[in-house]
């Protein structure tokens, strides 16, 4: 058994959310580099350029890659052999967010209540997934999502008798409708099977696997491929403004499911796409 401190958690949170908001990850970025060189509009080309420039100031400088720097979510796998000891997790999480916010000068974006709107004002509280695993180690994923792309997020209960037919459908109609909204080129999240929430939970997940490692089971690599074919020959480009690349790639996550269902999830991520990973 290993205790691990939750003021160790609170540390590591509150400085991922200020990596997160600051630096792309290195498979975004490689991917955003990928299309600018395949870009064959040159208008699309030049706005990928921007977006690259736009990324190095952000490190540079340690400002916000984006003015949205989003709701916070908080994956933690948990080893199952791990203690939390000194408090609570949940409000350590918080402390962090609101520690990294503030420190980061960071816009706050949460309001207390879905109709009054107010403002929290430290941009807390998070949504915090916690997945137990085998072993002591705890690894936290940040993960900061603007709403532009939130927005644009979409969950069908397909007729099993639909098959991959619909859900290919399903997936490519919620981008064509999202357009410029969720600023392309975008990453595309798919959580296929399970139930309602068990969708929306593979959909998000999908996008915290980097987009230069396709899924492990060569099947729903080659859906992924054929998803993200169908989605650049929309011709929407880089911020809506027509091109060749919409999407720099589209994970997929399934699930089990019951006889009866089929259930599909589509979360889009930006070109912003903000994650920090911390082993503790
Ligand atoms: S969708 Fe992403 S890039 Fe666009 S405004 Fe929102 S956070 Fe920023």
């Amino acid at each position: 058994m290993r205790i691990v401190d939750v003021e160790k958690i609170k540390e590591a949170v509150s400085k991922a959310v200020i990596t997160a908001n600051t630096q792309l990850p290195a498979d975004v970025l490689e991917g955003l580099q990928k299309a600018r060189d395949l870009e064959t509009v040159p208008r699309a080309r030049r706005l990928l350029e921007i977006i690259l420039e736009n990324a190095r100031q952000a490190q540079e400088e340690g400002m916000p890659l984006c003015q949205d720097t989003g709701l916070v979510t908080v994956h933690i796998e948990l080893g199952q052999e791990v203690h939390l000891d000194g408090g609570n997790v949940y409000q350590a999480i918080n402390q962090g967010v609101r520690e990294g916010y503030k420190a980061g000068y960071f816009r706050a974006s949460m309001v207390k209540d879905p109709l009054n709107r107010i403002n929290t004002g430290d941009n807390t509280p998070a949504i915090v997934h916690l997945e137990l695993t085998d072993g002591e180690e705890v690894v936290i994923t940040v993960f900061p999502k603007g709403a532009g792309s939130e927005n644009m997020s979409r969950t069908a209960m397909l007729k099993p008798a639909e098959g991959w037919a619909g859900a290919r459908q399903f997936v490519v109609e919620t981008v064509r409708i999202a357009n410029a909204n969720p600023c392309p080129p975008i990453i595309v999240g798919v959580g296929m099977g399970g139930n309602l929430e068990k969708a929306c939970f593979l959909a998000k997940k999908a996008l915290l696997r980097p987009i230069n490692r396709p899924h492990p089971d060569p099947k729903i690599a080659e859906k992924e491929a054929e998803l993200l074919q169908a989605i650049n020959q929309l011709g929407i480009g880089p911020q809506g403004l027509g091109g060749d690349i919409t999407a720099l790639a589209v994970n997929m996550e399934v699930y089990p499911t019951h006889i009866a269902s089929l259930p599909v999830a589509v979360s889009l991520n930006c070109h912003s796409t903000r994650r920090a990973v911390v082993k503790i």
